[in-house]
């Protein structure tokens, strides 16, 4: 749990094996925490229990570990948190930071076609607040799922990609925090999980940096503390879109894991380093994370 200082995490979802996109994350993750004299942790984030593959969890740890890349604590497993969730849930519900909906996708398709917008991926994806209380809640249909109240624009600071800036509920609308099959959704469990382990520092894969506002938002929901984000390159296939196990990303090559960390390195800027084995590598990579990352250039 968390015990102060200064603390980073690699959050894999066990959805397959480390390819050399989440290869990056997890070494500029481990390298942030050190630079800053920090604990490193790893967090399965199992939540989405239909996506997950078994045994990719323990692959995914032994990948690492081959790295030179190993959690001070052992892993947190999010499918065993949903007691802490749960609890979450109830302070917004309290608070009334967090209301039921009823709506499914269909509904939320059929309100955007209404309002004469042209049936989008992007227009799929934002909640119009058809549930909110204000607007009737319910109407007598049976709740689906919770949602948050999102409400005003949150500005933060990235590390890497500077001043950013997002109005939550026009951008992405109020987000699930308990889906309508039961499960816990991303956003609430990232959040509380981030707090439960003390962290301080999240590096992650920019592809993720548009949900930073929803879980800052959620923080302060929830009055937990709002860590540092760095959000890294991300690793390109081919046709040019981000790297993932969807668009055939390759498994690591660990046969030599001194230059699988070269190349990770090498998509985060960091000069060539030499070393015969990762423990040592790692070591030796660590000035130049500290000199590139260690204060904040803004
Ligand atoms: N589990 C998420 C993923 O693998 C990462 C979550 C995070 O780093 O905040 O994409």
């Amino acid at each position: 749990g968390a015990t102060g200082g200064a603390c980073g995490r690699f959050a894999p979802s066990p959805t397959g094996p480390l390819h050399a996109g989440s290869l990056v994350a997890a070494l500029a993750s481990w390298l942030d925490a050190r630079a800053h004299g920090g604990r490193w942790l790893v967090r399965i984030e199992d939540v989405d229990t239909p996506r997950c593959v078994p045994g990719a969890a323990e692959h995914i740890l032994q990948q690492l570990a081959q790295c030179g890349l190993v959690p001070d604590e052992a892993p947190l497993w999010q499918s065993t948190r949903g007691a802490a969730y749960a609890q979450a849930l109830q302070r917004l519900q309290d608070r009334a930071a967090a209301y039921p909906c009823a709506c499914t996708r269909k509904d939320i398709d059929a309100y955007w076609l209404a309002q004469g917008l042209p049936h989008t991926p992007e227009a799929e994806r934002v909640y119009p607040g058809t549930c909110r209380p204000e607007r009737g809640g319910l109407g007598g249909r049976p709740a689906r799922a919770w949602r948050l109240r999102a409400e005003g624009v949150v500005a933060w600071q990235d590390r890497r990609l500077g001043a950013q800036q997002q109005d939550v509920a026009q951008a992405v609308g109020d987000c699930v925090l308990r889906r309508a099959d039961g499960l816990w959704a991303y956003q609430l469990a990232v959040v509380v999980d981030d707090a439960a382990q003390g962290v301080t520092h999240v590096v992650r894969g920019e592809d993720l940096a548009d949900n930073t506002a929803r879980q800052i938002l959620l923080q302060r929901a929830l009055g937990l503390p709002t860590p540092a984000y760095l959000h890294t390159p991300l690793v390109l296939a081919g046709d040019g879109r981000k790297l993932s196990k969807q668009n055939g990303a390759k498994p690591l090559d660990l046969h030599d894991p001194v230059a699988a960390l070269q190349s990770a390195a090498a998509v985060l800027g960091l000069p060539l380093v030499q070393a015969p084995t990762p423990a040592l590598w790692l070591a030796h990579a660590l000035p130049a994370w500290a000199q590139a990352w260690g204060s904040p250039r803004l």
